[in-house]
């Protein structure tokens, strides 16, 4: 291939820019040439496509959000519309794209690649639920900021003996909620991949109180419940002083953690070259470390994303 494309689609996630610049710089080192596609599937649908060159990806790798803004776009959905997408990648000459986004995102990329236009997905969102890799690009961002957010929680805590509820993001799963409570030294941690006894959460609270704690820290994630509907059945049932925190989009913010800029280095380089192997139709990721690949219908279709249930065990015994 000589001509590449690069979209970013659905939520946004701090990490996506030094992704793109990956793309672009290893593509171009490569003699290839790189076009953005701005907006997601809408722009692409739209045509709002433009060349890249090694300038246009200067000054971003330490930016959050995406310089090739990002969108929904419910009526990629239909294979008609898709149909349009290839077009107008056709008519631009571009023989693959690199889409970075989340598991919505991937469809799109799956759909493309089932009508023979070739994809590589990159998995960039800040939930790290996408299947065929260990991590996502913008989750170690999101738990950092995630982590300043609770220490500064628990400082008013402690001050004031209140119990926090604290909502955090990461929709169907629950591995925002487990790390960045077991690194924030969270009492308690809900999440929906394992269900949870109301009882037994009252009653860890009040065996801390008889031990002298007088604060309590319970992170929970959106797709268990509301923080606020939880906050109000706790305090019922325990008549404590219980605040709530709904962090929200600030997780999604923010300058991309060292770790995530060389998670998206890797993985942008590693679609280019697949695409310049001629492989389209591929996921990349990364396991124990090391850098993988995926068919993208294959990945989707029988892979799941699994939560380290070890690491949540080790928050009980660690959160006694
Ligand atoms: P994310 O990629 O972060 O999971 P979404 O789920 O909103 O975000 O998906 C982003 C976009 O991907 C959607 O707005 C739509 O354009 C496209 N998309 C989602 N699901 C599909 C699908 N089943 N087929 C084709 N395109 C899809």
């Amino acid at each position: 291939m000589k001509k590449i494309g690069v979209l970013t689609s659905g939520g946004d996630a701090p990490g996506m820019n030094p992704a793109i610049r990956a793309v672009v710089r290893k593509a171009i080192f490569n003699d290839m040439e790189v076009y953005g596609v701005y907006g997601g599937y809408a722009g692409l649908i739209k045509g709002d496509i433009k060349k890249l060159e090694l300038g246009s990806v200067g000054d971003i790798i330490h930016r959050g959000g995406t310089m090739l803004l990002s969108a929904r776009c419910p009526e990629f959905k239909s294979r008609e519309v898709q149909q349009i997408g290839i077009e107008q990648l056709n008519a631009h000459g571009i023989e693959g794209l690199v889409v970075i986004g989340g598991d919505g995102s991937y469809m799109g990329a799956k759909a493309l690649t089932e009508q023979g236009y070739p994809c590589v997905g990159v998995p960039g969102t800040i939930d790290n639920d996408i299947p065929g890799t260990d991590f996502t690009i913008g989750f170690d961002t999101a738990l950092n900021t995630v982590i300043d957010a609770i220490d500064k929680i628990r400082d008013t805590a402690t001050s004031h003996d209140r119990t926090f509820v604290i909502e955090v993001m990461g929709r169907n799963a629950g591995d925002i909620a487990l790390w960045a409570g077991l690194a924030g030294g969270a009492e308690t941690i809900l999440i929906p991949e394992e269900n949870y006894d109301m009882n037994n959460i009252v009653e860890r609270l009040r065996k801390g109180q008889e031990r002298g704690k007088k604060h309590s820290i319970i992170v929970v994630a959106e797709g268990v419940c509301s923080g606020v509907d939880f906050a109000k059945q706790l305090k019922e049932l325990t008549n404590n002083d219980i605040r709530v925190s709904v962090l929200g989009h600030m997780q999604r913010g923010g300058s991309p953690s060292a770790q995530d800029r060389v998670l998206a280095s890797r993985l942008g380089a590693r679609a280019v070259e697949l695409l310049m192997e001629g492989k389209g139709g591929r996921a990349v990721g990364i396991e124990n470390n090391k850098l993988v690949d995926y068919d993208i219908i294959e990945a989707l279709e029988q892979r799941k994303h699994k939560i380290d249930l070890d690491l949540f065990n080790l928050s009980k015994v660690l959160s006694i």
